[in-house]
């Protein structure tokens, strides 16, 4: 589904992603860890070009990314992405806040947005709060509300940054279990985290990025329990 080749991004002078190769497949989960600074939110950005790489190819349902005739607005239709401080629409309740893009980008009528919205609802466990505006809510609830919103506009493919490193400890796991369903039901999912057990538990592949370089990358259990390399190793002994 995605075809990472040869990226590169750097800032100025700074090389910030040094020639990164990978793929996720349909349907799969990647966790991308590694230590701040070390590219993860870059790499993310680029994978929806909020960044432009500066040097590679990056294929989306081999749709060329970096080709400039590649309608990016479209491809990004296809891409959810969450991030760490929610960015809800301050000025819209919640219903509203899932029925906005539907109906603007995809043409949906308001009945047939509100109908999927309510859904979505119930699927984060958030019926209630459909009139509710963001600032009334908790950070968990927010998230979640951002999650659904994304799912809204029904993407083959979702990005998380850090979702729950926002949250107050008691809430991350309201978020995780949001997100644990949406990969037991086939999404395909990269997520940034420091969040290991999800990591371990609902990742099909780890990603670890150091320094801009991916160093490492192999199944959760064998990563989490023999990594392969020092930088690995090092990373792992000082969270776990
Ligand atoms: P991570 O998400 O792993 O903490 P980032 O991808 O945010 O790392 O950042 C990687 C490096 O790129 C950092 O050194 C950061 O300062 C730099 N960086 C990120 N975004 C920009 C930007 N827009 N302009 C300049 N430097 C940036
Ligand atoms: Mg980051």
């Amino acid at each position: 589904m995605i075809k990472v080749e040869n990226l590169t991004k750097k800032f100025g002078e700074n090389e910030v992603l040094s020639n990164i190769s990978t793929e996720i497949k349909k349907g799969e989960v990647v966790s991308i860890i590694g230590p701040s600074g070390s590219g993860k939110s870059t790499f993310l950005r680029c994978i929806n070009l909020l960044e432009k790489p500066t040097e590679g190819t990056i294929l989306v349902d081999e749709e060329n990314l970096t080709d400039p005739k590649t309608n990016i607005l479209k491809v990004r239709e296809k891409i959810g992405m969450v991030f760490q401080h929610f960015h809800l629409f301050p000025h819209l309740n919640v219903l509203d806040n899932l029925t906005y893009a539907p109906m603007k980008v995809k043409h949906l009528s308001k009945d047939q947005a509100e109908e999927k919205a309510r859904g979505l609802l119930a699927k984060v466990g958030l019926t209630e709060k459909e009139t509710a505006y963001p600032s009334s809510l908790s950070g968990g609830q927010k998230q979640r509300v951002a999650i659904a919103r994304a799912l809204a506009m029904e993407p083959d493919l979702m990005l998380f940054d850090e979702p729950t490193s926002a949250l107050d400890p008691e809430m991350v796991k309201e978020v995780l279990d949001v997100m644990k369903d949406l990969a037991h039901s086939g999404m395909t999912m990269a997520v940034v985290t420091h969040e290991m057990g999800f990591a371990r538990e609902v990742a099909d592949r780890v990603l670890f990025l150091d320094h801009g370089v991916l160093v490492e990358e192999g199944e959760p259990n064998s990563f989490f329990t023999a990594p392969k390399t020092n930088r690995a190793a090092d990373f792992l002994e000082k969270i776990l």
